[in-house]
């Protein structure tokens, strides 16, 4: 028992009585493991990330149900990259003795929110207490037919890059909260709740549209390597194309300032993926489709690993930092 005033065994009732049913899930929580059923011929897509406080989030800057919110978003992410259908999240959670029931009664209202949202269910987990801080861990679980799925390795040279949405929100909120300033709502918003791109990751897979797909949690520059690596080719990135939102914009700073947090700002949760030219109808559908912009930035080129930007047709220089750091690794 803790302040929570309920013991574990109460904690997992009180879940059980608010999730749903899926069809994929023949047997959610109250056993000793969970039944699924995969749709026929569907594949098993499984992914896990853990949420450390003062590693990924301080209490102090985030409110319980963003904090849930976030902790399924950042997972059905990893799905939606890979052109997946969400179906069952598994959550364990550390909880600290100073942690209220009002506390993780929000915690467990964003999660289900989120799940609900990609029609998921949460099928398990586990509780225990902690004697640090909060420790989230969630495993999401998606199907897709095989032709379905998308892997890093299939940029060629002459394929475009494409990214969802906009870049850049999220880093510069957390700039700014590093920096003890209030930063603007929206881009507040973009940190703390970000919106997995799990119905446009599954259309674009569906239609069989990108040769590599990943999501940007590290920053673009960071991500698109990761598909460099495995698809043994090179990038240019056109900087003056990268999707930068107005409320980025209205802050003020100089474009150098914009581009270098739009290729190297973590957590956006965009999807960033390549595909051949024949396919910018198909793209420009599904933009439109899920209302949602999907902005080329650039083309796959042959040197394996090598990376060039340009802005106006000019070449610019690599930003000495390529990818995103949590804030307790010195970033
Ligand atoms: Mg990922």
């Amino acid at each position: 028992m803790n302040r929570l005033g309920q013991g574990e065994f109460e904690i997992i009732e009180q879940l059980k009585a608010r999730c749903e049913s899926s069809p994929v899930v023949r047997l959610g929580i109250g056993d000793d493991c969970a039944i699924l059923q995969l749709p026929p011929g569907e594949l098993l897509l499984t992914t896990t990330d853990m949420l450390i406080e003062s590693i990924h989030f301080r209490r102090d800057w985030t409110d319980f149900l963003s904090l849930g919110r976030k902790s399924a978003a950042v997972n059905l992410s990893d799905l939606a990259a890979m052109g997946a259908l969400p179906r069952a999240l598994f959550l364990a959670v550390a909880i600290p003795a100073d942690l209220t029931a009002a506390d993780l009664d929000l915690f467990f209202t964003g999660f289900l929110e989120v799940c609900h949202a990609s029609k998921a269910v949460l099928a398990g987990g586990d509780t225990c207490s902690s004697k640090g801080g909060v420790s989230i861990c969630v495993t999401a679980l998606g199907t897709a037919p095989e032709t379905a799925v998308v892997r890093r390795t299939g940029a060629h040279p002459g394929d475009g890059i494409y990214v969802t949405g906009t870049l850049g929100d999220s880093a510069l909120a957390l700039q700014w909260l590093m920096t003890g300033r209030t930063p603007p709502p929206e881009l507040l918003k973009r940190h703390l709740e970000p919106t997995a791109r799990v119905e446009v990751g599954r259309r674009l897979g569906t239609a069989g549209v990108p040769t590599a797909m990943i999501d940007i949690s590290d920053g673009l520059l960071a991500d698109l390597g990761h598909i460099l690596t495995a698809s043994r080719v090179g990038a240019c990135i056109e900087i003056d194309r990268l999707p930068l939102s107005p409320a980025l914009r209205a802050v003020g700073d100089d474009d150098h300032l914009l581009y270098d947090r739009a290729l190297t700002g973590g957590e956006d949760y965009e999807l960033l993926f390549t595909a051949p030219p024949e396919a910018q109808g198909e793209i420009d559908r599904i933009a439109t489709d899920v209302d949602l912009p999907i902005t080329r930035v650039g083309t796959i080129s042959e040197t394996c690993g090598e990376v060039t930007l340009t802005h106006a047709g000019s070449l610019c220089p690599i930003p000495q930092h390529k990818g995103y750091k949590h804030f307790s690794a010195g970033a």
